[in-house]
Formats: structure tokens, sequence, C-alpha cells
């Protein structure tokens, strides 16, 4: 079922309600009968219930079986790790916890990575540190709450939206901002209702496919327009399921919040309701403590393995950062890193050019960006590369909107060469077909992700990546992760770069 069919349901059941116990528009119960959003829940844990989900093991060509640091359980303990720190940030009372560059869990993930680099026996180990050029906008603390409303019916106490989640750049300066409720309909619809916002808090819907990354543009813009039109706040109801923080937006003009599925479902039936009921406003109030913090550190933590010639390297790319648990975005991409770093670092697979990983800083931050510091910091040695190849969401389980659902396989991932080499992409179909690896099978030149700081260096940068639905979401936890997939990932990786390691210049890089 899809959620606006939900909300469409919700409604309903709504109206009936008051048909029965209304009296003279009111209801006799709380919230026009209502049912009250069921909180955040579990943010450690997926929204859809994923414990019988079993993907397919990975496909091991003979011989490889011994190569045991790639096996799926092992990559799946780095995670583990990984996850824990983005736990332990949230333990320690932050409320928009994750693995955030500037701040001490994505410190601690850079010591954790520098330990692992020494441990697997890399080169030359070290974490290089920059300093951010812009400050960083970091919400401390909010708050964003329904009213008490008598008019709703009786015991309407105040409901506090707890998924709600500002986007970057809110500010609340003096005190929480109150006002009536206005819906101003979906991101998709040709144009805004006519309707007044001015001094009213607007809510609209998204629908998004994929992450909510993918209704950026149409949700800014609109909130941005109303902004224009006088609404002192927006809200951003995402239709996806249950109740998760959504970190994505960012400047709409006014405060501006994104809101969970089950919470957006309560509002929107409750506004729904009390402007049928003839009702006054539905009033909420938003309190948000925000600062903006300059001068933020930042890390790559760096390694090498020595090849069999070193005047030409490839660099293996893995961002570290991620918002709330960041399990798939990038804490596989991370792990798989580490596998890597474990299985080159073996002298019987030593590649052929030198390899440099990078655990790279600031994806998520603006002027805190990793791969663009590290090009700066390290001319010669970065200016030896032919290529990079990024890891990035690379073995999430596969999951969808309308219905929202999941299965038991990954994510279908787009293969991206910036410079579409025929030999990149025949190695590439190569590997694919010989570890399952879930690429989608039309490769393109697109490459966005971690890979566009490395542009300065004008060779070839590839990648798998998927952006799906629990992207920069508090959904994207540790369970939502295919251990399999981790394996598919690791092994296709692990061939690509030995195959690409030894591979002509020109080949890689046709003039
Ligand atoms: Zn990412």
């Amino acid at each position: 079922m899809t959620a606006r069919r939900v909300f469409a349901i919700a409604m309903t059941v709504a109206v009936a309600c008051v048909a029965v116990h209304g009296q003279q528009g009111v209801s006799a119960t709380a919230w026009f009968g209502v049912p009250l959003p069921a909180g955040l829940g579990d943010s450690h844990r997926s929204i859809l219930d994923v414990s019988r989900m079993q993907p397919p093991a990975a496909t091991v060509p003979a011989g490889e079986e011994r190569n045991t640091e790639l096996r799926g359980d092992t990559i799946h303990k780095y995670l583990e790790a990984i996850v824990g720190i983005s736990k332990a940030d949230r333990a320690r009372g932050e409320k928009a916890w994750g693995r955030i560059t500037g701040f001490r869990a994505a410190d601690e993930t850079h010591a954790w990575v520098l330990e692992q680099f020494k441990a697997a026996g890399l080169r030359n180990v070290e974490t290089e540190t920059y300093t951010a050029t812009q400050a960083t906008w970091y919400p401390k603390s909010w708050e964003v709450k329904v009213l008490a409303n008598g008019k709703a019916g009786a015991g309407s106490r105040d409901v506090v939206l707890e998924s709600a989640f500002p986007t970057s750049g809110s500010r609340v300066t003096n005190g929480p901002i109150r006002g009536g409720v206005v819906f101003v309909g979906a991101t998709t619809d040709a144009a805004l209702p006519a309707v007044d916002v001015t001094g009213k808090i607007a809510v609209q819907t998204l629908h998004p496919q994929s992450g909510a990354f993918s209704e950026r543009t149409r949700t800014t813009d609109r909130a941005r327009e109303l902004a224009k039109r006088g609404a002192i706040a927006v809200l951003n109801v995402v239709e996806q399921a249950g109740n998760m923080y959504v970190r994505d937006f960012s400047n709409c003009g006014v405060p501006c919040f994104n809101l969970g599925t089950d919470d957006g479902r309560f509002l929107v039936a409750v506004a729904e309701r009390a402007a049928r009921a003839g009702v006054a406003d539905v009033q909420i109030s938003i309190g948000l403590d925000t600062e903006m913090r300059p001068d933020l550190k930042g890390h790559n933590t760096i390694g090498l393995v020595p090849g069999t010639r070193d005047d030409e390297i490839v660099i293996v790319n893995a961002h570290a950062d991620g918002w709330f648990d960041a399990a798939g975005d990038n804490g596989d991409g991370l792990a798989v890193l580490m596998a890597l770093a474990h299985h080159f670092a073996k002298p019987e697979n030593k590649p052929e050019r030198t390899l440099l990983f990078v655990a790279s800083g600031g994806h998520h931050n603006g002027g805190m960006n990793g791969p663009g510091n590290l090009v700066t910091m390290n001319p010669q040695l970065v200016g030896k590369a032919v290529l990079v190849v990024n890891l990035e969401h690379i073995a999430q389980l596969h999951f969808m909107n309308d219905p929202f659902r999941v299965e038991a396989v990954e994510q279908p991932m787009g293969f991206g060469i910036s410079n579409e080499a025929p030999a990149i992409a025949a190695l590439a179909t190569r590997a694919q077909q010989r570890y399952g690896f879930a690429l989608r099978p039309n490769f393109s030149n697109s490459i966005a992700g971690d890979l566009g700081g490395y542009a300065p260096l004008g060779v070839p940068r590839v990648q798998a990546i998927h952006s799906g639905p629990m992207y920069h979401t508090s959904g994207d936890t540790l369970d939502t992760i295919s251990t399999p997939g981790l394996e598919r990932a690791a092994r296709f990786y692990a061939y690509f770069v030995t195959e690409a390691a030894k591979t002509d210049r020109a080949a890689l890089q046709p003039k």
C-alpha cells in the first residue's frame, strides 16, 4: 500500500469518527480519533523487519576460498566496529549523531582506520589533518510539537513529532516559533495551492522512489517559495515507512524540518480533520538550538601497498564519514576497504602498481572535502595516479517504495567510469560475471559520490554506487547490510583492482 493511500485511508477513518462522535464539529475523542504517531522507535534497527532476509551466498571461484580476508563474516566485523562508533556518538547525547567530520566520532573512526591499516601491514600509514574553509551548521537540540487543542476532542494533549529533523541551515533565534498548520500539497503538484500561508507553518509531502535526495530540487524550491509567501516554517513529510530521521535538503529560507511518514500521517490527518470540522488552526511550536562551528578539522587516513612498480599508483578510496549509523553510507564501503587492505598487503597478492588506500573525510560537509584536500596536500604521491577506484554504498539490501518493501538481494548499483574507457568497462563486466556483484547492466560516465575531489588528477575514476531509500536516514542501520553482499563487493573489487593495476595506461586512458 502506498503511503499516499495510507493517508487517504487514515483520513476516511477520521471522517467516520467525527460523523459518529462529533458534536458541532468537535470530536469526542483525542485528536479527532486519529491514532497518535508511533514515535521514533529504535533507530539502530531497520524500519522494516529484515530478520529473515537471506541474500544468496557469494560466488567464490575455485582457488579463491583461501582469500578468507574477503569473507562476508570477516568484513561484517569491521562494519560492526564502524557502526558502533556512531552508536556511541548517540549514546553520548548527540541528537544528530553519526561519524560527522569535525566531530569526535569522525576522529575516532580515523583512529580506528589507522590501527586497521597498520595491523594489515600497509606502509606509510598516516592520518592527515586539514581545516574547514567554512563553518559547519550543527543542530544541538530541537522539538516540533503539535499543541494541545480541546477542539480536536477531549484529551487532545501536546504531541511531539519525534521524527522531525531540521534541514541544514535552519535557525530559530528567539525562542520557539508558533503557528497554525497549513497543508500545501505534494511537491509533485503543478503549482502551490492558492492558500494564505502568511504567518503559518506550511506542510508539504514528498514521495521519493529512492533516497529523499531525488526530491531535493523540487522540495527545496517549493519550500523557498513558501517562505517568500510568508510561511514562518516548512515541514516536509517524507513518504516512505514508519518514522525515520531524514537528513537532507538545505537552506529553505525559513526553519525547515523533515518529518517521518508516520508523524506526517498524523499531522496531515489532523489538519484535514480540523479543516473539515471547521475548527480553528491546529497549532505547532518549533524549538531549535543550533550553532555554526568554524575551523573544524577533517582527516584523511592513508596507507600504501607497494607494487612491483611504484612509478604509477592506483588510488582505492572510501569515505569514512556518515550521518546517523551510516551502515550503508558508507560503513559498507569503508569495511570493504579494510578487507582489501588486508588482502593486498599479503605478499602473495602483491599488486603490479602501488596501491594508495584512502579513508577520506568530509564527504557530507561543505568546505571539508577529503579527496580535494588529499590532492592538494600530497601532489607528488597522487600525481602518480593512473586510476581512482571508489567504494561507496555497495552492499545494502534492496529497499523499494510503492509499496515500501525490502528484498533479500542487494540494491542494484550503477557502475560509472568517468572516461568510459572500453577496457575498464570490459574488466568490470568480467568481474561482475565472476562474482555476481549487483551492477545494473548499463554503465555510464556518472560518478556522483566521493570522486569529485579527484577530478584535478585528470585520470579515470570508477565506482559502483546506489542511493536507495535509506540514504541519509536513521534507517541506514547495520541490519540493512547484506553480509554476502559485502563479500561480493570485496571479491569484485579485489579482482578489479588486481587487474586494473596491471592494465596498460593507454587502455585505462585512451587518447
Ligand atoms: Zn556516500
